[in-house]
């Protein structure tokens, strides 16, 4: 079977001080066919400042040379993870050129321009409330912003919240997930199944099964498979294990990407 870990991070993230070549050389290794370095772009306070945390050029740079140094024995995509907030709509349209990458994540890291994981996003919200407001704003950023393939973890907001659990009930947020869904899908674009779920020890991966069967019921056809690793030993992080349940749910292939065109294969 043909495998592609295609959400992987390294020390061009500020959270990832795994070098670029180790990364690759891990999954070489286990034998994947194809990875998609997937770096953050954020912006964040740097030094007192805030800026953008990446200089797109100089990681372009790179990865072209690690290319053609694995040439032959693994192939390896341009990616990114775009940290999007809607404050910054215009610079990051400015600074990303979609045609330089082959595969796009968006995420919503930051709502309200809090980090979901300080818990200040949670503040004189219940956990429905605050759940409801992040899929809003994941579904306005669909609607307003185009230059992605995959929405990264889109129902991870689970893993956030000064709750006494970390259950997302799916029921509860149905008709909104259903919208993100179908957004998604009208446009061309799709979702991620993001295998660090289990690492958080939220019991599954992210979005949970009752999401993936939704996309699946509405026609939904593109999903990538990705590790989500900062960390080398998370490299191709359960993949078989996701690909195995994508399979048993009824998905007939995941995707890839070649210039932000989807290439699918079979499961
Ligand atoms: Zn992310
Ligand atoms: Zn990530």
């Amino acid at each position: 079977m043909y495998r592609a870990d295609y959400h992987i991070h390294t020390s061009f993230s500020r959270d990832s001080e795994a070098p670029i070549d180790v990364q690759v050389e891990e999954a070489v290794r286990q034998g994947f066919d194809e990875i998609a370095i997937t770096d953050h772009l954020e912006k964040e306070p740097i030094d007192g400042i805030i800026q953008f945390n990446m200089v797109i050029e100089d990681y372009l740079k790179r990865l072209a040379e690690i290319k053609k140094q694995y040439e032959g024995k693994i192939r390896i995509k341009t990616g990114l993870e775009i940290g999007y907030e809607p404050r910054w709509h215009g610079e990051i349209l400015r600074l990303v050129d979609p045609k330089d990458f082959d595969f796009i994540i968006c995420s919503t890291h930051k709502c309200e321009e809090e980090d979901m994981n300080t818990g200040r996003f949670f503040e004189g919200r219940s956990q429905v409330q605050g759940f409801t407001r992040y899929f809003e704003e994941v579904l306005s950023t669909i609607q307003n912003f185009p230059f992605f393939n995959v929405y990264g973890h889109m129902d991870y907001i689970n893993r956030y919240g000064p709750f006494a659990h970390h259950i997302l009930y799916v029921s509860d947020y149905k008709e909104l997930i259903f919208e993100i869904l179908k957004a998604l899908k009208d446009r061309g674009q799709g979702i991620e199944i993001n295998t660090s779920g289990i690492r958080y020890g939220l019991g599954h991966f992210n979005p949970q099964i009752e999401v993936l069967k939704m996309y699946l019921d509405m026609g939904g056809e593109i999903i990538t498979i990705g590790s989500d690793s900062h960390f080398t030993h998370h490299v191709g992080y359960l993949w078989n294990e996701a690909a195995k349940l994508l399979k048993n749910i009824g998905f007939k292939y995941y995707t890839a990407f070649e210039k932000g065109k989807p290439i699918f294969h079979y499961l």
